[in-house]
């Protein structure tokens, strides 16, 4: 299967990167051998002076090494591949003539690594182009020369945040860190590519820091108790690739290959390593599998009802994916705040350059706030993010129900509400659907799709569709209690406040679960959704699944007392700007005097583990793997361990 086409025009050469049957560049060891071949061929030309790589691939320049070959791969097999990549990256890097990397698309992890082998880096400005190395959120590290070249590029304070960030970033961003050279329009790429050409090989300036071996250790110091503060030493590939950064950006170019491949070869078989890769499998799989057989339909104009948090929110979010939005409340100053929240987030967007001045002025625009009832027959989807309360819910429902196309699909963003009980109020049950954001909707990557007994396939399949085209990942859950998500999750907090009220220390608490992975303490957590959002969920539980669900006296009595957590100034936790110390209220109201157990993290997790198998034995998602994504997705449970229902890392190390 051919992968580059090489070109001559006049004295320099163009090599196209276009895998035969495949939208995606990716690095496999054929493509990595006959680019070989390719670089070995240009001795045949003598005239060159010049090279550029390019993609023919739409959105995608090259998209880093196969995944799938790269993890099933160990031992001297692996050692193979790490060395052919290196060496043939290190061949292009030789090349006696200047070499230039027109980017468009995805330049990811080896794709990113060859792009840093060249001289010279030129970016078009599309919003495909994304440009990174997300090795180390895999539990690996860039291993084809990424993590040696880049600090030699950029320096170590730049390069460090890049390599063990994981992160991608947007043309703009790349080019402010001094990752690419010039980031031009996409039309412009090929012939400001050329240009390059006329500045000659790249001699990089030698970074004070990259020789001094103090500075060295300053810079790593701060970042490795950034990294800790971060990750608290959970995971290892950040922490390799730190090592292997620090030692290896000075001094021969070769030994840090050779660290890079050490450092890879005892990274592979992890534990942590293979449930990160199983994570990005499970994630490419939600992104395609097809929960039913049925065609999707097309959604073009939607209304969200309800401009509170959650509706302002999913209004932005689909306004910056085209869709026009009527966003409807009840009066101008609910309509107010959600649009000045909508205007927060789309300055956001701007200020971090996700989004240019233009495209965010034109996604504002999208949206068409209303006080009163519009006309919705133009709408193909109706989301619903009002007030949780059935009977206001059902009125809601009623009344889009007379007011829409008979194809309109309507959905709610209920969190716990049973949706069938909004079926019996519309007319074509079959298109209704739930469609249950996390909060905040534009930083939360998992929508749960909640089929009823009698949403169609139809409706199902153009719900997931719709969720995948705004860039988030559906989970298909049953109609139950909780759903998936919140039905896991609410018996852990919920043993956390009764751990507390026995008499536990709320930061000992928080603190174990931290330290088993979690982005948050459960108490803390508790507090930022707000104690009436939780209780209300937990109450619905509760009435569900009676033997084993109780809402604390606790939660009861701070509610009544109006501490509803961080948006009252007081839960758990007292609240004065960042700083949270536990709230003298909610200590004098525990009821004994029990500290935490040790093995804390242990049964809270247990509490979890505990209702993922049960949702698994009720069918509430599909497979285990669905359970396992939708937490991690859904709550960022700690994904080295792969989520509740994988025990090899389940318990605290
Ligand atoms: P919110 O109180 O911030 O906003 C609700 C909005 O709905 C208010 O602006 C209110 O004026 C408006 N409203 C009430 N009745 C209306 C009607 N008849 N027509 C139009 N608008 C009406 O609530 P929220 O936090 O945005 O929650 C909305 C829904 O999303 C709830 O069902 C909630 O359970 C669910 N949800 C919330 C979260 C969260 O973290 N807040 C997360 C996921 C789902």
């Amino acid at each position: 299967m051919p992968h580059f086409h090489f070109q001559l025009n006049g004295t320099h050469g163009v090599l196209t990167f276009d895998r035969e049957g495949s939208s995606a560049n990716i690095f496999d060891r054929p493509a990595l051998v006959e680019l070989n071949e390719k670089l070995d061929a240009l001795s045949a030309h003598p005239e060159l002076t010049g090279l550029i790589i390019r993609s023919a691939k739409p959105s995608i320049f090259i998209a880093g090494a196969d995944l799938k070959v790269l993890s099933s791969l160990q031992g001297d097999d692996l050692r193979d591949l790490i060395e052919l990549g290196q060496a043939t990256f290190e061949k292009l890097a030789r090349l006696p003539y200047v070499t230039v990397a027109a980017i468009h698309g995805a330049c990811v992890g080896g794709g990113c690594e060859l792009a840093l082998a060249c001289d010279w880096r030129v970016a078009s400005d599309a919003s495909v182009t994304k440009i990174g190395l997300p090795e180390t959120n895999l539990g690996i590290l860039p291993a084809w020369g990424g993590t040696t070249r880049l600090p030699r590029l950029i320096g170590l304070p730049k390069a460090l945040p890049i390599i063990l960030g994981g992160k991608v970033m947007a043309a703009g961003a790349a080019k402010a860190k001094g990752l690419v050279d010039a980031v031009v329009p996409k039309e412009n790429l090929d012939a400001y590519a050329l240009t390059f050409l006329d500045r000659g090989k790249r001699h990089l300036k030698p970074f004070f820091h990259l020789h001094n071996p103090l500075s060295i250790a300053i810079i790593g110091a701060k970042a490795r108790s950034a990294l800790r503060a971060k990750s608290r030493g959970l995971y290892p590939g950040p922490e390799a690739a730190l090592d292997v950064a620090l030692a290896s950006c000075s001094g021969p170019i070769k030994e840090g290959f050779r660290r890079e491949k050490e450092a890879i070869l005892k990274l592979a078989p992890r534990p942590e390593t293979r449930q990160l890769l199983r994570l990005f499998f499970l994630q490419e799989r939600a992104k395609k599998h097809r929960f039913v057989a049925a065609e999707p339909r097309k959604i073009g104009q939607c209304a969200v009802i309800g401009a509170g948090v959650m509706g302002a929110g999913i209004a932005y979010w689909l306004s910056t994916r085209g869709h026009d939005v009527i966003l409807r409340d009840l009066d101008d100053d609910a309509l107010a705040r959600g649009m000045k929240s909508i205007a927060r987030n789309y300055d956001e967007s701007r200020s971090r350059r996700i989004l240019t001045p233009t495209a965010a002025a034109r996604g504002m625009d999208r949206i068409h706030p209303s006080a009163t009832p519009v006309p919705l027959d133009r709408c193909d989807l109706v989301i619903e993010a009002a007030v949780e309360r059935l009977d206001i819910k059902q009125k809601v429902f009623a009344d889009l129900s007379s007011r829409v196309r008979p194809d309109t699909i309507l959905a709610t963003n209920t969190s716990a509400l049973p949706v069938h009980e909004l079926a019996s109020v519309i007319t074509h049950p079959e298109r209704l659907v739930g469609l249950h954001f996390f909060n905040p909707v534009h930083r939360m990557p998992l929508v749960e799709v909640v089929r009823t007994a009698t949403t169609s396939d139809e409706t199902l399949a153009t719900a997931v569709a719709f969720v995948r085209s705004l860039g988030k990942l559906p989970v298909v859950v049953r109609d139950a209690p909780g759903f998936l998500v919140n039905r896991i999750l609410m018996p852990y907090l919920v043993e956390a406040a009764r751990i507390f009220e026995r008499g536990g220390d709320p930061k000992a608490i928080d603190d174990a679960m931290l330290d088993f992975g979690m982005p948050m303490g459960p108490l803390r957590l508790l507090d930022e959704v707000g104690l009436d959002v939780s209780a209300h969920v937990a109450r619905t539980l509760a009435e569900a699944f009676p033997d084993r669900m109780k809402v604390p006296d606790l939660l009861e009595k701070l509610i009544a007392r109006g501490q509803l957590g961080r948006k009252s100034g007081a839960g758990f936790y007292s609240y004065d700007h960042n700083e949270a110390t536990p709230n003298p209220a909610a200590l004098a109201l525990r009821t004994g005097n029990e500290p935490a157990p040790s093995d804390v993290a242990a049964r809270l997790n247990h509490a979890m583990s505990q209702e993922a198998r049960l949702c698994l034995s009720e069918g509430i998602a599909e497979t285990a793997d669905d359970i396992d994504l939708a937490m991690v997705l859904g709550t960022g449970y700690a994904p080295f361990r792969g989520g509740p229902l994988q025990d090899e890392l389940k318990h605290p190390s």
